[in-house]
This record gives C-alpha cells, sequence and structure tokens, in this order.
C-alpha cells in the first residue's frame, strides 16, 4: 500500500497525523493507495511556508513569475499524458476525457503567462495642479484552494496559476478521494523553477479546511465543490475576516424549442449527461422539451443511444463513459433511480442492473445511463444534484413555462437553450437569471480569459475564477496620490481636501 502525502516547502513531506484514508481505483473497486490526513500542525507548517515565501514572490517581477508559469506550462504539455492516466486511475473517467480536462487547466496557466499585461494599473495625470495619481493591483499574501474530486487537475488550475501570477503564494487542499495528481503538479512547479514554499499542497479532510478557514495567515479562499459544503466555507471564512469565493453545486436545465435541430440536441445531450458519469458541475442533468412532440420524439431518439453507452475502464479506449467515483456514491445514485421510479416518473432506460463484464473491473463502481421521462418538480430526482448518469426530462408546453423552471430552481450554474430562433435565443440570454449560457451549446463552460461561475446556491462571493474576475480576486487595489514640491508651498488647510 503506498501513501500520499504533502508537499510542504518544494519537498514532498510524509504525512505525519497518523490518520490516512484509502484511496480507491473505481474501475477495479481495489485500493492499493492510503491518503494521509492532515493535522492542525501539518497544515500549519504549509502557511509558514507560504508566507515565508511571499514576500520575495510578491517582489518577483511579473515577467519573471509569468516565464516560471510558462515552462510550467511546457511541462505540462509534454507530460500531459501521464497526468491525465493519474486523473482516471483514481477518478474514473476516460482518457481522452481526462486529456481534456489538463487541456482546460493549461488554458488558465496560459492565461496567467500574461502576468504583467494583467496586473498593468492605471495612471492618471494632473488630477490636480502638480498632482498625479496611480492605482495598482497588489497581491493578498497566502491564499488556499481547496477542490472537488470530479476535477483534480482542472479546478486547482482554476485558481493557482492566477493566484501565483499575481505574486500570492498558494497551498492547495485537493480533494482526498484523487489526491496523487497534485503531487505531479507541485513537483513540476519547483522543476519549473518556482521558488520552495510558493505551492504547498495539503492532503486531508475537514480538519485541514477548518483550520486554514481559521489561520490568521490565510487571506483568502477559493472553494469549488458542493453547495452545502461552499455555504460553510464562505460563512466561516468571511466570518473569519477572510476573502473568499466558494462555487457549489448545480441543476443544469437544456431547454429543446420546436424549432431545434433535434439530432444536433440529442448528440449534445449525450456528451452532457453522460460524458464523466455525469460527474461534472457543468453535466446537463435536466432536458426541457418544449410541447410534448418534440419530448415524444426526443425521448425515442435519446433510448437507443442511452442504452447503446459504452460503459468501462480508461484502460479501453472504447469507453464512453467510466465508473462513478466511489461505493457509497455509486449507492447514492441507485437510490435515487428507486426514488424516481417510486415517485412515478417513467423510467426509459435503467442503469441500475448495469454489469461490467471486462475481466478484473467486474467490482468497478459502475452505473448504467439511466434516463427518466414525466419528470416533476416535487420529485428528489429533479430537486437534488445527483451527480450520476441520470437525465431527467421534464416536459414543458411553452418556452416561458421553460424559462420559469429553470427560474425556480435553487442552483444558477449553467444552462442552453438549442433554437434556430435568434428572438428565442436573444431573449434566453438576456434573461436567463444563471451565470453561464449556452445557445445550442450544452457545456457553456467559458475560456481562461473569460471567467467560470454560477449564479444563486451555485456560486457564494463576489467573484467567479480565472480571467478578470481571477485577477481582481487574487488582488487588492492601491491607490497613490503624488505631488512633488516645486517651490510652491500651500498653507494648512483644515477642510476637505479638494484637487483640480
Ligand atoms: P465536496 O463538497 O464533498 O468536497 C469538496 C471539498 O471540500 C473537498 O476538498 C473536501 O475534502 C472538502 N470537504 C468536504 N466536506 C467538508 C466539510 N464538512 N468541511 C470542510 N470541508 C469539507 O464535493 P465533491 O463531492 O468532492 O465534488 C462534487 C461537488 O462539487 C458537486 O456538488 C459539484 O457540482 C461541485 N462542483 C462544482 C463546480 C462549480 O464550478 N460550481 C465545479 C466542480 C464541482
Amino acid at each position: 500500500m503506498s501513501e500520499v502525502g504533502h508537499y510542504i516547502n518544494g519537498q514532498e513531506v510524509a504525512c505525519s497525523s497518523g490518520r490516512y484514508q484509502p484511496v480507491y481505483n473505481p474501475a477495479t473497486g481495489q485500493s492499493e493507495k492510503a491518503v494521509g490526513l492532515a493535522s492542525v500542525d501539518e497544515v500549519n507548517n504549509a502557511v509558514t511556508a507560504a508566507k515565508a515565501a511571499w514576500p520575495s514572490w510578491s517582489k518577483t517581477p511579473a515577467l519573471r513569475r509569468a516565464r516560471i508559469l510558462d515552462k510550467f506550462k511546457s511541462l505540462l504539455i509534454e507530460r500531459s499524458e501521464i497526468l491525465a492516466k493519474a486523473i482516471s486511475v483514481e477518478h474514473g473517467k476516460t482518457h481522452d476525457d481526462a486529456l481534456g480536462e489538463v487541456t482546460r487547466g493549461l488554458e488558465v496557466v496560459e492565461f496567467a503567462t500574461a502576468a504583467p499585461h494583467l496586473l498593468k494599473g492605471e495612471f492618471s495625470e494632473s488630477v490636480g495642479s502638480g498632482v498625479d495619481s496611480y492605482s495598482i493591483r497588489q497581491s493578498l499574501g497566502v491564499v488556499a484552494g481547496i477542490t472537488p474530486f470530479n476535477f483534480p487537475v482542472m479546478v486547482p488550475m482554476w485558481m493557482f496559476p492566477v493566484a501565483l501570477a499575481c505574486g500570492n503564494t498558494f497551498i492547495l487542499k485537493p480533494s482526498e478521494r484523487d489526491p496523487s495528481a497534485s503531487l505531479l503538479i507541485a513537483n513540476w512547479l519547483t522543476e519549473a523553477g518556482l521558488p520552495d514554499g510558493v505551492f504547498n499542497v495539503v492532503q486531508g479532510d475537514k480538519l485541514a479546511v477548518d483550520t486554514l478557514l481559521e489561520h490568521p495567515d490565510v487571506k483568502a479562499i477559493s472553494f469549488v465543490g458542493s453547495t452545502p459544503i461552499a455555504k460553510y466555507i464562505y460563512a466561516t471564512g468571511t466570518a473569519n475576516g477572510k476573502r473568499v469565493q466558494a462555487l457549489g453545486g448545480a441543476k443544469n436545465h437544456m431547454i429543446i424549442m420546436p424549432d431545434a435541430d433535434l439530432d444536433m440536441a440529442v448528440n449534445a445531450l449525450m456528451g452532457a449527461a453522460y460524458g464523466s458519469a455525469g460527474e461534472r458541475c457543468m453535466a446537463v442533468s435536466v432536458a426541457v422539451p418544449v410541447t410534448d412532440a418534440v419530448a415524444d420524439a426526443l425521448v425515442s431518439k435519446l433510448k437507443p443511444k442511452v442504452e447503446a453507452l459504452e460503459i468501462g475502464p480508461s484502460t479501453d479506449s472504447a469507453s464512453e463513459m467510466g465508473p462513478v467515483i466511489t461505493a457509497e456514491h455509486q449507492a447514492k445514485i441507485k437510490g435515487y433511480i428507486d426514488q424516481g421510479e417510486a415517485a412515478g416518473a417513467k423510467l426509459v432506460v435503467d442503469g441500475r442492473e448495469f454489469k461490467q463484464s471486462r475481466q478484473g473491473y467486474e467490482e468497478g463502481y459502475y452505473v448504467g445511463g439511466t434516463l427518466f421521462d414525466n419528470v416533476t418538480e416535487d420529485m428528489s430526482i429533479y430537486k437534488d444534484e445527483i451527480f450520476g448518469p441520470v437525465l431527467s426530462v421534464v416536459r414543458r408546453p411553452d418556452y416561458r413555462s421553460a424559462v420559469d423552471l429553470i427560474h425556480n430552481c435553487p442552483y444558477a450554474n449553467g444552462t442552453a437553450v438549442f433554437t434556430r430562433d435568434g428572438d428565442v435565443a436573444r431573449a434566453f440570454s438576456q434573461d436567463i437569471e444563471v451565470g453561464m449560457v449556452g445557445i445550442n451549446v450544452p457545456i457553456p463552460v467559458p475560456m481562461a480569459f473569460h471567467s467560470f461561475g454560477g449564479w444563486k446556491d451555485s456560486l457564494f462571493g463576489d467573484h467567479s475564477m480565472h480571467g478578470m474576475e481571477g485577477v481582481r480576486f487574487y488582488t487588492r487595489i492601491k491607490t497613490t496620490t503624488t505631488r512633488w514640491p516645486s517651490g510652491q508651498r500651500d498653507d494648512p488647510q483644515f477642510t476637505m481636501p479638494t484637487l483640480g
């Protein structure tokens, strides 16, 4: 049994708390590794290292910081296969899907290599006679990222490239379910020339998270995970005086209008609902066909495709969908399918009985693709984030009632409409109260130079991730007003100073 430890002050450090948790290969159901769960002292060591590294890193010219990130980017490109394999063996997603995750993370590194441009300030000449004024953005200090299991590379990379580019030092607390990729990243950052202590990893559970949330030397927390924990992180972090961005769960709807290209919508739904076994915060879990005729056609086209899904391990290039993350999660998803059936939804394709026949993978945590029709708003399969390969069809008679359905949902991460009507598309994108919108695009994940984040119960805080929002989150603004003596002397002034 190998152990996954921490990375503190430029080197791997074994866990000393004596607390461990097994890490499983979801494709086989076997565990060959255990991840250490940090003690308070171990987290404090990481904060001490990051704090010591900050004065010099924050004063390193942005161009030099960018060059280190650029070198890291080259290593990532060279080694993307290694990273993708490390993701798949602990997460279960297919190899191509893992490679896609690496690419989306790498794009944020590319964005962050523009640090000197991103951090350019503003200058106003002659705000008064002989007086100039300029604003700059400075780093915060030690910042921490707490990340979920479903993107063990991409989600940390939404955070640390921008944080480091802006001059902060970083502590990553990865998911304890797929922790190994974080150590590859840490080693490669050091290899790229990042000074010791600038990027650290502490493996752990609630104890590590709470220690970071309460530590006075941690200035900001970035979190991505489920909504109840996101709420907790936001409340606790802000109560401790920290800047917090906490991204939560999702229930993403896709409206299919009668004029949509139905085959295009069906293919889009297959990838968006069942890709990565539905374990994506931007997965489409609710299809909303407008009119019964569209719903009937949609379901009849989806059914054979869902039944034909190729479900298997990442090591088989034929696999379209892998297992889910743990045995508990597999049981939870099957429990939701039981509930949906009991509540009266029409179970068109039932994934509960799926059996993996590939030798050596029979004990993996697989769930077959599942499709429900005639789902209503009161059912748990509609209300809860299942985070599995389960698609619910909620029929609506018209566009207005489809939009009302989305607005009644507490989550507001992503959404999409499939239509050929420009008026409908424009009205949807203008009026819908959701953070990320797709027009004939099912998973509208913004590129690195835009920002990622939902609304309502999908994001707590004022800033979404990466893009200029990321730069704003990881910096604070300072404005300096300057005057140089030029022979002119003012009398003491006791009123509110005015210029001009
Ligand atoms: P999770 O909330 O269980 O865990 C996320 C992180 O929080 C992990 O690092 C975990 O160790 C930590 N954590 C868990 N319980 C905690 C507690 N009680 N106190 C303190 N810390 C705790 O989420 P998950 O199951 O790893 O990931 C799936 C969830 O993440 C889904 O809800 C998904 O929608 C969401 N997600 C959201 C986005 C987004 O951008 N909005 C992106 C990816 C995933």
